[in-house]
């Protein structure tokens, strides 16, 4: 149980904001989910029923050993390279990557060619990465700019939603940015001027917009390399499909939404993903993004049923409704399936499953 008290982090942010006033909510969310001391990923694994939230690879192993039988098709369609980049960002415990490559053992001149790298910042979660993929030959990265060159299949599963934004409130006479601040030494939103902002026109006095410059960043380094080296770049999250959505800030502690200011470092901080922004970044660094489709639709398209079903072959009863409701949670419009979006951004030419079918029949 978590009392009232302020965290750690609170108490220090506090006295930050008393000596050099308010500050952004990116730099909230950066000292939140990064501080090397106090931060939320630093020193924790917050995954599972014992943490704070459960991601999609560790409900059910079929998330990641889809998505490996997916990238062993996408370097097929890349001719093969007998060398290659396989990458992941914000790799967790490590799970989607250990499935993926147990699924592809199936192709063994896959698993010869791929040379593994995972960027991660938190030295915790590093080590149970370690741990998890052992008997892999694999590096470990900070950034995105350590990777090794070479042709890429990259993945990123719920990596995004923890980049820091900032927010921007259109007033009835400009803008202003919203930001941390403090009220009887207790941390609040406050608002700020923000003359230099140009914001869209098209948001109404009283709404919220969300600038997403460090995830932009990333989108265009990794979409321009891909682009000059070939490969593709498979980026889940949830999140929505254009501008216009508002203040998505949300914090996650023990399973339960958390005033997103009462609890920094204990809590999961997120903000929902802008694909709309991510694809346009992509685009204008020379690479092509898919449509934007719903990881339901994503799953069945790779085949998660059949996997499912087979899975299930001849195992106990308990065995397959745990199976049945991990497809329901993956893939149910009610659960993941239609909140979480999935965009794949490929080298020009690049036809990636199932991503080459859908822009075909549309
Ligand atoms: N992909 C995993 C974990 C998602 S949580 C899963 O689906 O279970 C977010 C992950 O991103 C954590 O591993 C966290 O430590 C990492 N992370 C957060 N900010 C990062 C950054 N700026 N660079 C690299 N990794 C980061």
């Amino acid at each position: 149980m978590i009392e009232g008290q302020p965290t750690p982090l609170a108490l220090r942010l506090a006295a930050r904001i008393a000596n050099s006033g308010p500050m952004t909510i990116a730099d909230y969310m950066e000292a939140c989910l990064g501080d090397p001391q106090h931060g939320y990923y630093m020193t924790r694994d917050p995954f599972g029923a014992a943490g704070d939230f459960i991601t999609a690879p560790e409900i059910s192993q079929m998330f990641g050993e889809l998505i490996g039988l997916w990238a062993v098709e996408t370097w097929q369609r890349m001719g093969s390279p007998a060398s290659f980049v396989l990458a992941e960002f914000g790799p967790g415990r490590g799970t989607l990557m250990a499935d993926a490559l147990r699924a592809a053992r199936l192709v063994p001149a896959f698993e010869a060619a791929a040379r593994i790298a995972l960027v991660e910042t938190s030295p915790h979660l590093s080590m149970v990465q370690r741990e998890r993929l052992a008997g892999h030959e694999a590096t470990w990265v900070r950034s995105h700019e350590d990777l090794p060159p070479g042709p890429a299949i990259v993945l990123a599963n719920e990596f995004f939603d923890a980049l820091p934004v900032r927010q921007y409130v259109r007033g009835m006479d400009g803008w202003s940015e919203r930001m941390v601040g403090l009220e009887a030494d207790a941390l609040t939103f406050v608002l700020r001027p923000a003359p230099d902002f140009a914001g869209p026109a098209s948001v109404a006095a009283g709404d919220t917009v969300e600038v997403a410059a460090w995830s932009e960043t990333i989108m265009r380094a990794l979409a321009g390399r891909i682009a000059r080296e070939g490969g593709a770049f498979l980026a889940i999250d949830y999140g929505h499909d254009g501008a216009g959505h508002g203040d998505t800030l949300q914090a996650m502690l023990e399973h339960r939404y958390d005033p997103p200011l009462a609890h920094p470092g204990m809590a999961d901080l997120t903000v929902h993903v802008d694909f709309q922004e991510l694809a346009g970044a992509a685009r204008s660094a020379g690479a092509i993004p898919a449509p934007v489709m719903t990881q339901g639709d994503f799953l069945l398209a790779l085949g998660l049923l059949e996997r499912a079903g087979r899975l299930g072959a001849d195992k106990p009863a308990e065995t397959q409704d745990a199976i049945r409701a991990a497809v329901e949670r993956l893939a149910g419009s009610a659960a993941m399936g239609h909140l979480f979006k999935v965009l794949c951004v490929a080298s020009p030419g690049l036809d990636v499953p199932p991503f080459a079918k859908v822009t075909a029949a549309s």
